[in-house]
């Protein structure tokens, strides 16, 4: 295989999925060399196969506000790879969704799932339905809209939804009603689901605290840990609010925390107390970071990513690109000793470069932000037995595969001068699991 070879013909046959592209590209320059080792990969043509989704469904989804005006919006599922387990990937509504963001998250879910040490394939899907301002019975309908198309292509054997970035307990729970009732089947299709209805305790903590422990894991290796250390976290919804729980915690301070329209700078640090208001704000009422500012008279900057800040700690857990090359610069400069992302491919590929460059901790999203996926695969088992566990055993199990995927990442990125590069440890083992799994299915 060469990558730069691969690259540019995708690059011609999918001109318009820049975001797809980037993470491709990032997998098969890391993978190169290993994949190049076993001609056999190369035979049938491997690399192609999975690069390029099974399949891929798009749909229109109608619905109809509050107003009673009839709106339109897409809707998609990208199923990328099934090879060692059923398809396994979240939902994301946001404005911003076309299917070069699915297919990235999609392709990136592939070899996510596989670090797990879970039996789940990679799949994405999700609308340009933007869930701003709308009521909770336009949520409602837009969810059952939206599963009036998908149910028939979704499974506990076939294919498990998620949630994502505007998807979460209510949306899951709309989502997985709106299925029982076409399907005529209560099963584990959905993972996220209410407590009371076959979801897993621990699951809203896990991609949070996953994160932390793994984060947790990549300083020891520094002989450091989190206490006392102080913390820029981006986004406030699902990853960001665990993410600051579990930082807290374990000692350390977080300064920052953001929406879509800016971030707080709070110097004293986010509190358990400001934490839960924080979650009161954006799940119950769906306001703004800003009123966290009005209420404890603190710093906001409108518009703006908080990685100008100075701190020890980055945790981007809001949404793609949102560390570029001069944010990255910024960071470094300002010493921060390790990047561990929550969110999916929040860091630009030249980002990542300065990170690696500096010899600074960097984790990629696909190793330190599978507690989430790693929890939803221990909810179809229970979902399949019938059971559920204690919280206390899940999170030991989220926390033993946490470790097993920092291990898996030392193994196979450590470089010959000591420093591990965590990108080519989470792409290698991630995808010698799928291609062996290819390999042995035959050619399909
Ligand atoms: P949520 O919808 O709960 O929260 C997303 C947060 O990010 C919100 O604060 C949102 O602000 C902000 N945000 C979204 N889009 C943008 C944007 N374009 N620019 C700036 N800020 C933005 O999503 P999650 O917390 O679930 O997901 C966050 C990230 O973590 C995503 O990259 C997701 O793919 C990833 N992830 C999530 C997992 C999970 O279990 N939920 C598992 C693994 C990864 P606003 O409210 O203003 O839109």
């Amino acid at each position: 295989m060469n990558a730069t070879k691969v690259l540019e013909d995708l690059n011609r046959r999918f001109p318009n999925e820049p975001e797809y592209i980037q993470a491709v590209s990032v997998v098969l320059n890391s993978i190169e060399e290993e994949y190049n080792k076993h001609p056999e990969f190369d035979k049938s043509n491997l690399v192609e196969r999975l690069c390029i989704p099974d399949r891929i469904y798009t749909f229109r989804v109608t619905w109809v506000d509050d107003k009673g005006n009839v709106q339109t919006n897409m809707g998609y599922r990208v199923q990328h790879n099934n090879a060692i387990g059923p398809y396994k990937g979240g939902v994301r509504f946001h404005a911003s969704v076309n299917l070069s963001i699915l297919k990235f998250l999609a392709f990136e879910q592939t070899f996510k799932n596989s670090l797990t040490t879970l039996p789940m394939g990679g799949a994405k899907g999700g609308s340009d339905f933007s869930p701003r301002g709308k009521s909770n019975n336009e949520i409602m309908r837009f969810c059952q809209a939206f599963m009036t198309e998908l149910w028939n292509h979704v499974g506990p054997d076939e294919d498990v939804p998620a949630g994502d970035i505007g998807v979460g307990g209510r949306e899951v729970g709309y989502m997985f009603g709106m299925y029982k009732k076409l399907s005529h089947q209560f099963s584990g299709t959905f993972t996220g689901k209410g407590r009371e209805f076959g979801g897993s305790l621990v699951r809203p903590e896990a991609t949070g605290y996953g994160n932390i422990y793994f984060l947790t894991e990549m300083l020891k290796t520094k002989g450091l840990d989190l206490n006392g250390k102080t913390c820029l976290v981006s986004g406030a919804g699902n990853v960001a609010q665990y993410t600051v729980e579990k930082v807290i915690q374990l000692g350390g301070k977080v300064l920052t925390m953001s929406d879509s329209d800016g971030y707080i700078y709070d110097p004293d640090g986010i509190d358990r107390e400001k934490l839960d208001y924080i979650m009161e704000l954006k799940n119950l009422y769906r306001g703004r970071i800003s009123e966290y500012a009005e209420k404890y008279g603190v710093k906001y900057v409108a518009g703006a990513k908080p990685w100008s800040e100075k701190a020890d700690i980055i945790l981007p857990s809001a949404t793609q690109n949102e560390i570029n090359e001069e944010a990255a610069k910024a960071i470094v400069a300002n010493g921060a000793i390790a990047v561990s992302e929550g969110a999916n491919m929040p860091c630009t590929p030249q980002a990542i470069k300065v990170f690696q460059d500096a010899k600074i901790l960097y984790s990629p999203g696909k190793a330190s932000n599978a507690g989430g996926v790693s929890v939803s695969g221990l909810e179809m088992t229970q979902n399949a037995e019938h059971l559920s566990w204690t919280a206390g055993e899940v999170d030991n199990r989220l926390h033993s595969i946490m470790k097993s995927i920092h291990e898996a990442c030392v193994k196979y990125g450590t470089e010959p001068d000591g420093y591990v590069n965590y990108v080519k440890g989470a792409n290698i083992a991630g995808f010698m699991k799928v291609a062996k799994a290819m390999m042995a299915q035959g050619i399909i």
